[in-house]
């Protein structure tokens, strides 16, 4: 059993951490080895000590933090975020099954489920995730799992959460969500019921911008079948980009205790300006699932978007005029970056789809680093002139 302690805080430095120092080190090193030697004990292939199999100390390190973290009984890291939601999609549905999915999904996991399902024999139907009562219609004898996310991207939306559950439990249906926009410390979804919360590690989980990684926890007999299945892919992570998952993790609640923070007051900033026509972040009183919100998050997290009044054009000029933000896609990191959705996460949707989805060519994406708040207001403030 893995330490586990009362705070995240704490559980976030020492949760799943090695009982012996190697060699007194205080940090776990990289065990940058691909084999380990084996002299047939075990019950099989699986426990081969191979970095493909993801067991290296670093991989189950992180593992057993994970689980903590995320308050469930397993999990597994992923070589992206991508590999954790297309392995965790295979592990759960297989030919002949259908998926329900919510309607506005970041476009990687929209582009695996309209383009990729189909030829492993899966179908889906999508769902208004915040209109329980039309989910029954959507259902089908061979429909077996749920997935939506916890604050989509890029509109922040907050769908009704405890009610996929409910759904899930009463049809016998897999629940799986993206809690990459929220965190482990925002939102921990087992604690609802959901059977999967998935991460793309890349954005706030690592928070530094400098690896791809992703992470699948929840339910330990679905977990084994993940792990089997990323082993065949080769979605394992590397033992390097495992070490600085691990090191970005544990300031997790620092940088998001300060994101959340900072986030509301710059939104709260755009919100009043002039030349904006809308901003969509829960933490907001107007966004029109800010109470659900309130319930269940900790906070709304480092991210959120927004359209001006003058359109696509005044959209292209604040972001040539911003000083601070970087124009990049991706999130979660500790510096501020900016992005047109429709060019970047986006971009794979046909312009119909993005019409559907409310995503406009106008939305503006801003992930909130942890500069001082002030000073992007001030650099907001200066290209908005
Ligand atoms: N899920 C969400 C919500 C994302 O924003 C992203 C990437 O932007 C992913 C999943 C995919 O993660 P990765 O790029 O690590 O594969």
């Amino acid at each position: 059993m893995p330490k586990k302690f009362k705070n995240i805080d704490t559980n976030l430095i020492h949760a799943g951490e090695i009982e012996q120092a190697v060699h007194g080190a205080v940090v776990l090193p990289i065990f940058q080895s691909a084999m380990y030697e084996y002299n047939g004990e075990g019950s099989g292939y699986s426990d081969i000590k191979y970095i493909r199999l993801s067991n290296s100390p670093n991989h189950q390190a992180l593992h057993q933090k994970l689980a903590v973290l995320e308050n469930t009984e397993a999990a597994l890291v992923t070589a992206s975020g991508m590999a954790a939601i297309s392995t965790a999609l295979l592990s759960v549905l297989k030919a002949g099954d259908h998926l329900l999915a919510q309607d506005c999904l970041y476009g990687g996991t929209y582009d695996f489920v309209t383009k990729d399902l189909g030829g492993f024999g899966i179908s889906y139907d999508f769902i208004d995730a915040d209109d329980p009562a039309s989910w029954q219609a959507k259902l089908r004898p061979n429909t077996k799992a749920i997935y939506v996310e916890s604050l989509t991207n890029p509109l922040l939306q907050v769908c009704d959460l405890p009610a996929v559950v409910r759904f899930a439990k009463a049809h016998g249906l897999v629940s799986l969500i993206d809690n990459t926009f929220t965190s482990p410390f925002n939102f921990r979804p087992c604690e609802h019921g959901f059977d999967l919360s998935l991460h793309s590690a890349t954005k706030s989980l690592n928070g530094h911008s400098d690896i791809v990684a992703g992470a699948i926890a929840g339910r330990a007999d679905v977990l084994e079948k993940c792990k089997s299945l990323a082993s065949h892919f080769g979605a394992s992570l590397d033992p390097h980009a495992a070490f600085l998952l691990h090191r970005g993790i544990k300031t997790l609640a620092l940088r998001m205790r300060y994101q959340n923070d900072s986030t509301l007051k710059i939104a709260q900033f755009m919100a009043q300006h002039p030349a904006v026509a809308q901003v969509n972040y829960p933490g907001l009183a107007s966004h029109p699932q800010h109470a659900r919100a309130k319930e269940l998050f900790a906070g709304c997290g480092g991210v959120f978007s927004f359209e001006l009044k003058a359109g696509v054009e005044a959209a292209k000029r604040f972001i040539e005029k911003v000083r601070l933000p970087m124009v990049a896609p991706s999130l979660g990191g500790v510096e501020s970056l900016v992005t047109r959705p429709v060019l970047t996460s986006h971009s794979g949707m046909s312009p119909e789809q993005r019409a559907k989805a409310g995503v406009s060519d106008g939305l503006v994406r801003l992930s909130v680093g942890i500069e001082a708040t002030e000073d992007l207001i001030d650099d907001f403030a200066q290209a908005l002139a």
